[in-house]
């Protein structure tokens, strides 16, 4: 039954296809939601670090120790969050970049599709823009 064997192994190509994709797709939305914690902690650090800067400025209370703490406590948050932005913006296996013109190649590709330059595995250029940041929710008036 050969026939019934190529189908049988189509399919199993196809389904590990799909398990790879939505196995992306989980780590990427993984990360995103890391991502969307660490800003909330920091913005909670940076609360903290207002209110100990706050009471050492009005009550005069020595609070360096306490305020080294948040700083200290928001330099890790910094870290971690720019630890998984470099890993989000890490090149997907099995791309090549263009050394030349920056073009997305497929693994294989020996010439850039684009240009024609040879691809070598160069690190890839970093991207021109940052993307902005999401602006604030606005403030509802009092
Ligand atoms: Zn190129």
């Amino acid at each position: 039954m050969a026939a019934l064997d190529d189908l049988m192994s189509k399919a199993k190509e196809l389904a590990d296809t799909v398990g790879k994709a939505t196995g992306e797709l989980v780590d990427d939305s993984r990360m995103k939601l890391q991502e969307l914690k660490l800003n909330s902690e920091l913005k909670d650090a940076y609360e903290r670090l207002g209110s100990v800067t706050y009471d050492a400025l009005k009550n005069g209370a020595e609070n360096k120790a306490l305020v080294d703490l948040v700083v200290s406590e928001i330099d890790g948050i910094l870290q971690s969050i720019e630890q998984l932005k470099a890993a989000r913006t890490a090149p997907a296996a099995g791309e090549r970049y263009c050394p030349q013109c920056g073009t997305t190649n497929g693994g294989d590709s020996v010439y850039c599709a684009r240009c024609g330059a040879p691809l070598s595995m160069a690190a890839p250029e970093p991207p021109a823009a940052e993307e902005p940041a999401p602006a604030p929710a606005p403030e509802t008036e009092a």
